[in-house]
């Protein structure tokens, strides 16, 4: 490829059925980049695939990426398609706030189990067929809640750090190879993860739903939600050829909500 061209790289995006995730599939298709989706429902997959540009090759795989041997099962069936894989966008992830005394053992297994090994076990399953790229991509989405701390979701923000962590230290492993690992931190963003923080929000504390709203957009600088296409466009951009150098980096996209 090109310095300025993803044409003909095959790209798998973890919960690419919606949100962030398609954004980011939209993205790439755009750049010419061929898709593998990948996410629990099925057919919100197809859907997705369906929407993007007729010229996308996309495929889709049903798989939940907290569970270990359809992880292991996944990347198989990707390795046999004989496509190869030049980028790995490790999206799939899940919110819950709550005071931690409310949060049981269920819900923080489970946000550890997709939120982070579901990308360490992503990205350690697709690194045998990114060394094989010419430049190899991974693009973690992490969140501001990956670098620093918030009220009422102590377990997402444990697991959002981890992800952090996980990148500096692949991207340091794997320097001398031609893969970059880094993160993609954003604000809250519109899209299902915000609308249910936003309902969090109105149980709480009674506000209404503009009121909530403007509450989760406050903390934004720019005092507004992030849309999925920026987040989508800084992935774009880390996944260029000519970002070789950008390694082991989390990347706030935010409004600059943590740069005080
Ligand atoms: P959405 O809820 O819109 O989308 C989440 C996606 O993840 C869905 O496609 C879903 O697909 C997939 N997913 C969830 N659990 C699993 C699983 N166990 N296995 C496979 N796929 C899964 O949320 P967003 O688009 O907002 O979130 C995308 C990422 O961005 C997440 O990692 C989130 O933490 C992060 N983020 C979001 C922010 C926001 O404010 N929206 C802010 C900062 C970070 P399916 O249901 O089909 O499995």
């Amino acid at each position: 490829m090109s310095a300025d061209s993803l044409a003909g790289c095959h790209a798998v995006v973890t919960g690419g059925g919606r949100g962030i995730g398609l954004a980011v599939a939209r993205r790439l298709a755009a750049e010419g980049a061929v898709l593998t989706l990948v996410g629990r429902d099925r057919a919100r997959l197809d859907e997705a695939a369906r929407s993007l540009p007729a010229s996308a090759a996309c495929r889709v795989l049903a798989c939940d990426v907290g569970e270990a041997a359809q992880v292991a099962r996944a990347f198989e069936s990707i390795a046999q398609a004989g496509r190869g894989l030049a980028i790995l966008v490790n999206n799939a992830g899940i919110g819950h706030s709550a005071r931690l005394a409310d949060t049981d053992d269920a819900t923080i297994d489970a946000l550890l189990a997709t939120n982070l090994a579901g990308t360490m076990r992503c990205t350690r399953a697709a690194l045998p067929l990114l060394m094989g790229a010419a430049h190899g991509r991974v693009v973690n989405i992490a969140s501001t809640a990956g670098l620093v701390g918030y009220p009422y979701v102590a377990a997402y923000c444990a697991a959002k750090h981890g992800v952090v962590g996980f990148t500096r230290a692949l991207a340091l492993e794997l320097a001398k190879s031609p893969v970059t690992v880094n993160a993609v931190c954003p604000g809250s963003t519109d899209t299902d993860i915000a609308r249910e923080a936003v309902a969090n929000i109105r149980a709480r504390t009674g506000r209404d739903e503009a009121d909530a709203l403007g509450a989760l957009a406050a903390r934004n600088p720019q005092r507004r939600l992030v849309t999925p296409g920026e987040v989508a466009e800084t992935v774009r951009w880390l996944c260029l050829p000519s970002s070789a150098s950008v390694n082991g980096q989390a990347i706030a996209v935010d409004g600059g909500e943590v740069a005080g």
